[in-house]
């Protein structure tokens, strides 16, 4: 059975973050049967932008650090590395505190420039990847994300906080080779099969609700997880958060695949074993266009999904233009403007706003269907 251990924690005290890691991987037999000595390890936070460590966005310094010592603790060579959504590496590492661990554990950041060819035979829809090339220069991979919701995923854990392996525009290419909810799952199940991390582990001392991952409200979750299946994790994850973990798009999809265990055969271990949480939705997020055959989704796409509207918060920075995937945002006199005939609803504009100023509003049928549904 496969096995994820929450432990509750309610602090980002060193201390207490270095002791409930070892009480996690002591569950877990211990980071000896995950890492060797020598080895060189890849620890993965998430890293999505330049913001504090008290906005809930970024894996917070003091887990990295956690998870950093107890890599050292096995003998092996941990080396630090993301490629965050905007801004250069060493500014984001800065500002949210990771780059101080770095500096005083010793530890390399490394900045994700170069580019290796994965090949993926038995992958579901690509055959081979393009990930960061310090993929191939490790023994292993230890993802280490943010609890968090996500707009177009519904959920963000140790399997979406991998898309930051892809470098810089990549990212954006996969935004409008694979438009649906279901094709960008697949994807990232995909990427886990080539990456295989050999451990997840979820920073949910504090989590992010509602316009998660950059602009929803920190909640103090009080829980961090850890597993060596990273699907497995971020369905408990889900669970606890509140949602209806199966239905999370990466779920269906590794489900789907026989890739992961369902959610009631995964055994739960820790203190935190039966956390509830009630962490609110994404405003776009509804199971019902994860229910509908792709066909139907392509044809009325712009009906059963929100509609990204920029309001007068929009200072016009142009952060939004400059990585819409479709390049469907102009800015006009000061504010950003959205051909909605380009838009593809990927939802970048609102998870980069460094303003909030993207809110997200229902389509004509989903609204319908939801006024169905709730009479
Ligand atoms: S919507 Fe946000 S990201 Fe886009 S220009 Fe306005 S403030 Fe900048
Ligand atoms: S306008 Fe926003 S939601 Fe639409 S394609 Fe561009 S980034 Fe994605």
């Amino acid at each position: 059975m496969t096995k994820v251990v929450i432990v509750k924690a309610n602090s980002y005290d060193t201390q207490v973050v270095e002791q409930v890691m070892q009480d996690l991987l002591a569950h877990l037999g211990g980071i000896e049967r995950y890492i060797n000595a020598g080895e060189r390890v890849l620890v993965k936070p998430n890293m999505l932008e330049a913001v504090d460590k008290a906005s809930g966005v970024t894996t917070h310094p003091e887990v990295v650090r956690a998870v950093v010592r107890m890599v050292k603790s096995a003998g092996a060579i941990p080396v630090v590395g993301d490629s965050p959504g905007v801004g250069n590496l060493r500014k984001v590492a800065e500002k949210c505190g990771i780059w101080q661990v770095c500096q005083e554990e010793g530890v390399l950041l490394v900045s994700f420039n170069e580019i290796a060819e994965l090949a993926l035979p038995e992958g579901i829809l690509l055959k081979k990847l393009n990930v960061a090339n310090v993929v191939t220069e490790v023994d292993k991979v230890i993802s280490l994300a943010k609890m968090k919701t996500h707009s177009f995923m519904g959920v963000t854990g140790a399997v979406k906080n991998l898309f930051g392996l892809f470098v810089g525009t990549d990212k954006a290419q996969f935004h409008l080779r694979m438009k649906h909810r279901t094709d960008f799952a697949r994807m990232l199940v995909d990427l886990y099969r080539a990456i295989k991390p050999v451990l997840s582990i979820v920073d949910g001392i504090t989590g992010m609700e509602g316009a998660g991952p950059r602009n929803g409200q920190v909640v103090r979750s009080g829980v961090l997880l850890a597993g060596s299946c990273g699907f497995s994790v971020d369905l408990v994850m889900a669970d606890i958060m509140g949602f209806d973990a199966e239905q999370m798009p990466v779920a269906q999809a590794a489900l789907a695949a026989g890739l992961s265990p369902a959610l009631a055969a995964i055994d739960r271990v820790g203190s935190g074993k039966d956390e509830h949480l009630h962490f609110k939705e994404p405003r776009n997020f509804d199971s019902l266009e994860r229910k509908l055959p792709g066909w139907l989704v392509d044809f009325s796409q712009n009906q059963f999904t929100a509609k990204p509207l920029i309001d007068r918060a929009c200072i016009g920075c142009g952060r939004c233009a400059e990585h819409c995937p479709p390049k469907a945002i102009r800015i006009i006199q000061g504010k950003a403007v959205i051909d909605y005939r380009e838009c593809i609803r990927c939802y970048c504009c609102q998870e980069l706003c460094p303003a909030d100023a993207v809110s997200l509003s229902d389509g004509r049928l989903l609204r319908l269907v939801k006024w169905l549904r709730e009479r």
